[in-house]
């Protein structure tokens, strides 16, 4: 099942999009079908079960964490990690920066904006990632690179809100390139889309696109 919802997925998606298998809560024998399926992106939003699923699956798998990341928990993923979607706040940045250096790496970031309509999703807004990209201590970050943003849309069956949702962040990342990324190929990612709404994503120029359920079916969070 596995392997053809994959197939499905990739079928449908341009050559310029890049898939995020989302693996969270799914055990390491689901990852391993995808992988031998051929996939080896994968999106993970807890520290701690990332380490351990990378600790036993197959080295050239790239690594993504998606989820909103405690500094404590840092520690666990920036060895081996390849992209982190979710920086949302200064003080994140700062702390991943700092733990890079200790392992004499260069750790590539994407800036997550609040783009929903709800209170509960994390992310910047426009005027905290200019004081964040217009401050001492970013300029001194040699660790960090950042690579682009990321957004979730509102939970909806509102297709024209999802639609403008993911239009506002297009908009920020051309703001963003033009300001502080001019020159700088680097800055190319737009993550966003996932299993209800990845489609009209792709439309609006995700270069990235987080898909979990469509690959791996529902997750249970009871067991
Ligand atoms: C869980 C999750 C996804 C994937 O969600 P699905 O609806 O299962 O595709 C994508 N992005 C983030 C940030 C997530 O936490």
């Amino acid at each position: 099942m596995i392997k053809e919802n994959l197939e499905k997925i990739r079928a449908t998606l341009p050559e310029t999009v890049t898939l995020v298998a989302v693996s969270k809560t799914k055990p390491v024998s689901d990852l391993q079908e995808a992988y031998d399926a051929g996939q080896r992106i994968f999106g993970e939003n807890h520290a701690l079960e990332m380490r351990d699923k990378h600790e036993a699956l197959p080295n050239d798998i790239q690594w993504h964490f998606i989820g909103h990341l405690q500094t404590n928990k840092i520690k666990y993923i920036i060895p081996f990690v390849t992209l982190i979607h979710s920086i949302d706040s200064a003080n994140l940045l700062e702390a991943v920066n700092k733990e890079a250096a200790k392992h004499n790496r260069v750790v590539d970031c994407l800036l997550q904006f609040h783009i929903a309509q709800e209170e509960t999703k994390f992310g910047l807004d426009m005027t905290e990632a200019r004081q964040l990209l217009d401050s001492e201590a970013f300029k001194q970050m040699q660790n960090v690179r950042i690579c682009g943003v990321m957004g979730m849309a509102t939970f909806t069956d509102d297709e024209a809100e999802v639609r403008k949702e993911f239009k506002h962040l297009k908009e920020i990342f051309e703001t963003l390139k033009t300001d502080y990324f001019d020159g700088q190929p680097q800055f190319k990612e737009i993550s966003m889309g996932m299993s209800e709404d990845y489609p009209i994503a792709v439309e609006e120029g995700a270069t990235l696109v987080r898909v979990g359920s469509k690959i791996f079916g529902a997750r249970n969070y009871n067991v």
